[in-house]
């Protein structure tokens, strides 16, 4: 029964402690990645949730036990874990964490030699090996060691400072005031370091690093009351929310005004844009402001199935020199190819600081759109409804360009959206993005009428 609450996909395996993620799972998961892996060493880490003194100890048991070597290298970012493993020339790595998910959560993401989430194909035979009962066990003799490595986030810190376009003399000359509120995660000090590193002053608000989320994890407008209001006591040029494991980065403005996940993105894309030329590759469910600000750039726009991994492969392909998704994850691959909150926050200090504005003066630069998110029951003959749904939208919503590959994304002259189901659970996720809030509001109730 208990596997029930497990949840599976190419971004990890997910549950509930006690209720699903336990230590015996744990290690077999180990295991299992180390049998696929074969042999060499493996790079580990976790965010601050205290299921993950129980969770990564059991991981590292079931790593030893099939023969791998493990480099323990602590609470660090996700991002950290993979920028370790290109460095140490490791076969792999896995980071426990359940990201934004809150702290009855926890989960285990997996990494290949590249420092990218294992590839779908990757998954597969993961999952197959687990399934199948076929991990060897060594003996007492052939056991994989352990090594304790510390200091990871600083060398992450240390080379994020040397991404060559990043403007750091403007930064400096700026003296940005700048609050951090990382929910007391995997964030606390690495993100904190980075900015006084780049002659920011910080603020820190949730920075102790205990696992305490002391807000919902998830660095959306709703849980970031008190970095807003932080921002406007200290009179900060903008506040930075990551979260749990700090690959996700939220910005408040200098009003207090929280702007959107979104557009972390879209800074980002045009801090690298002005400075190099290239595609850009996000996933279909990032605002169109992002498209607007790269043909701005006359970059060209490629998007990929939603996933972090999809993303990363698409970026290859195209040879995308940015991008990432929506909810705040920029990829620089030039740096590394994953979600990286402080190379995000970099790269929005160094635009803001390139282009003289404040947060809210950028942010005036950008088209405005009005975005809806909601989830709805998934109904049984939903494919055959998605089919109907698209003829309708196309008999209604005018020029349009249609997108299949993950639901449906329909673009349309004021916006787009699209209709997905999970993968995880029998609901279906619908996003609105149009220019009028009227519009937004309409749509997505139709939609939503269609679907029920
Ligand atoms: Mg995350």
């Amino acid at each position: 029964m208990a596997q029930k609450q497990l949840v599976k996909s190419t971004s990890g395996v997910r549950g509930v402690i006690g209720k699903g993620l336990d230590p015996a799972l744990a290690a077999a998961y180990g295991a299992a990645f180390g049998t696929l892996l074969g042999r060499g060493k493996v790079v580990v880490g976790r965010d601050t949730r205290p299921s993950g003194s129980m969770i990564l100890p059991a991981v590292v048991s079931g790593l030893v036990s099939v023969g791998i070597d493990v480099i323990d290298i602590g609470i660090v970012p996700t991002p950290t874990v993979e920028i370790a493993i290109k460095q140490l020339r490791a076969r792999g790595g896995i980071c426990v964490t359940a990201s934004h998910n809150p702290a009855e959560w926890n989960a285990l993401k997996f990494f290949n030699d590249r420092g990218e989430f294992i590839t779908p194909d990757q998954y597969r035979r993961l999952d197959k090996i687990f399934n199948s009962d076929i991990t060897t066990h060594k003996p007492f003799d052939k056991l994989g060691k352990v090594m304790v490595q510390p200091g990871w986030a600083e060398k992450h810190v240390g080379r994020t400072l040397q991404i060559g376009l990043i403007n750091r003399s403007a930064i400096k000359r700026r003296k940005f005031k700048v609050v951090v509120d990382a929910v007391n995660g995997a964030g606390s000090q690495a993100l904190p370091m980075l900015l006084e590193k780049l002659g920011v002053k910080v603020f820190r608000l949730n920075c102790s690093g205990d696992g305490k989320f002391t807000h919902g994890p998830e660095p959306v407008a709703k849980n970031l009351g008190q970095l807003r209001r932080a921002v406007k006591k200290h009179r900060a040029d903008l506040g930075l929310a990551c979260d749990p494991d700090a690959d996700r980065l939220a910005l408040v403005d200098e009003n207090g005004k929280a702007i959107g996940e979104e557009l972390t993105l879209a800074i980002a894309v045009a801090a690298v844009l002005s400075k190099k030329k290239g595609p850009t590759v996000i996933n279909l469910s990032t605002s169109r402001v992002t498209e607007d600000v790269a043909h701005k750039f006359g970059s060209r726009v490629y998007y990929s199935k939603v996933g972090e991994s999809n993303v990363v492969e698409m970026m290859r392909k195209k040879r995308g020199v940015i991008g990432g998704e929506g909810n705040g994850g920029v990829i620089y691959p030039a740096f590394h190819a994953g979600r990286d909150a402080l190379a995000a926050a970099a790269l929005v200090l160094s635009r803001l600081a390139t282009t003289k504005k404040t947060l809210s003066e950028e942010v005036g630069t950008f088209p405005k759109y009005f975005n809806i998110k909601i989830k709805g029951q998934l109904k049984k003959n939903f494919n055959s409804r998605l089919k109907q749904f698209e003829k309708q939208a196309r008999r209604h919503l005018g020029k349009h360009r249609v997108d299949r590959r993950d639901g449906l994304r329909f673009d349309f002259e004021q916006g787009w959206l699209q209709i997905r189901s999970s993968n995880t659970e029998p609901i279906y996720r619908l996003i609105v993005e149009t220019t009028s809030k009227t519009l937004t509001a309409k749509l997505s109730r139709d939609v939503m009428v269609f679907f029920s």
